[in-house]
């Protein structure tokens, strides 16, 4: 590991902290504490996770997803990011597909899943009730997506997955002083819109089971997503 390498993991595992032990959205960190003293009843033998859910993934990574936020019995149950739920199991096992995951399941935090070239963040970081945080819950984390994206420096492509995702994306953009001539309404399935510098958003519809189970998104369209942020990634 190259002294640049080292660097980006030691600042991402000190912003990771910093994210596990954030408290500023009471509402959230209440609801994710409550979900996980009181458990669904398939996973009680579960010690859950409870709290906001770090980055995971390579420091070093050339494409970065932007999800929308830790399912209540998934991440929010096993502490890293898509594991333990449908929308994961979808996720992992395109990026398993498409070379950019060791595995194609992801159980829990300790199942020797290992990402390549990929970083996975969130819009917010703790469980949203009914999976839909307040404007100012969003505001209060995009700082940590901000941070997320001046560590990860190698980034050529953002995946953004859902229009939350998408929205929450364009904020950093804007934070970050990134010209762009992006708009809100830009945002459909497979949109690719081009950054100074050669970099790319692509947009996916996000993996919910609303959009799996409904066939809104396949497996290929999934699929075809990654493959093309491997494209644009290599130039
Ligand atoms: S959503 Fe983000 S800002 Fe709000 S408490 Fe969780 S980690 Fe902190």
């Amino acid at each position: 590991m190259n002294s640049d390498s080292a660097r980006s993991r030691e600042a991402l595992e000190e912003l990771n902290q910093r994210i596990i032990a954030c408290e500023k959205c009471p509402r959230l960190r209440q609801y994710c504490r409550e979900v996980a003293a009181q458990k669904r009843r398939m996973y009680r033998d579960w010690d859950y996770w409870g709290k906001p859910v770090p980055n995971f993934g390579d420091p070093n990574a050339r494409i970065l997803i932007i999800g929308l936020a830790p399912a209540a019995h998934g991440a929010n149950r096993t502490g890293r990011m898509f594991t333990g739920d449908e929308s994961g199991n979808w996720l992992f096992q395109t990026l398993y597909e498409v070379g950019l995951a060791n595995q194609p399941t992801a159980v829990r935090a300790d199942d020797g899943l290992e990402l390549k070239d990929i970083l996975i963040t969130a819009s917010v970081h703790c469980a949203p009730p009914a999976n839909k945080p307040t404007p100012g819950e969003l505001a209060n984390c995009l700082p940590f997506l901000l941070e997320t994206l001046q560590i990860v420096e190698n980034w050529r492509v953002m995946v953004a997955l859902g229009r939350i995702g998408f929205i929450q994306t364009l904020r950093t953009l804007k934070e970050a002083q990134i010209p762009h001539a992006i708009r809100q309404s830009s945002f459909a399935h497979g949109a690719e819109l081009q950054l100074p510098g050669g970099r790319w958003i692509v947009c996916s519809y996000h993996p919910s089971q609303q959009n799996t189970f409904t066939g809104k998104l396949t497996r290929e369209m999934m699929r075809s997503i990654f493959t093309r942020a491997k494209a644009l990634a290599d130039g």
